[in-house]
């Protein structure tokens, strides 16, 4: 029984979750919703080198970082934000998978009508693509989500009956 619980609280694999997510990624080169770890980072260094310069000689592109983000610090690490919305925090790919994660499993392996709400309250970049890639992962959602075959189940005795009909013609 205890190995059976074990397997029920098994999550999505990760490895395949970032190998599916990178091939987006890729894909999607140059897309803000999809920030590497490194990007990420480069970005903030780039709000913050903009926002020292306290408006004075701004080039178009710090322009556009501060029209767009943010940094905030939350515990020991900077955040990448929303210009004007620090409530929800941009991740990066590294960290998509643990951020979905954490919501799933708060939902107690719930779909996305149950997940996508948390995320947007938290979250400025996690896509309803990476969580229906998260998803289709999910053994235990999968199976949660299997319709039920009620009413394929034939009734033996009709088969009997029909069975002696047909012997007696
Ligand atoms: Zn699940």
């Amino acid at each position: 029984m205890a190995e059976m619980a074990d397997l029920a609280e098994l999550p999505p694999n990760r490895a395949k979750f970032e190998e599916r997510l990178l091939a987006i990624t890729t894909k999607k080169a140059g897309n803000a919703k999809y920030l590497s770890e490194e990007k990420y980072l480069e970005v903030i260094k780039e709000v913050k080198g903009a926002l020292e310069k306290e408006g004075k000689g701004l080039i178009k592109k710090e322009r556009d970082r501060l029209k767009k983000y943010a940094a905030k610090t939350m515990g020991a690490e900077e955040y990448l934000v929303k210009h004007g919305d620090h409530k929800n925090y941009f991740v990066n790919n590294e960290r998509m998978y643990d951020a979905l994660l954490e919501v799933h499993l708060q939902v107690s392996h719930g779909g996305k009508n149950r997940m996508l709400p948390i995320i947007r309250k938290k979250y400025s970049n996690v896509s309803q693509e990476a969580t229906f890639l998260f998803l289709s992962l999910c053994g235990i959602y999968l199976a949660k989500k299997k319709p039920k075959k009620r009413g394929i189940v034939v009734k033996p005795l009709v088969f009997e009956e029909m069975n002696q009909r047909c012997q007696v013609d």
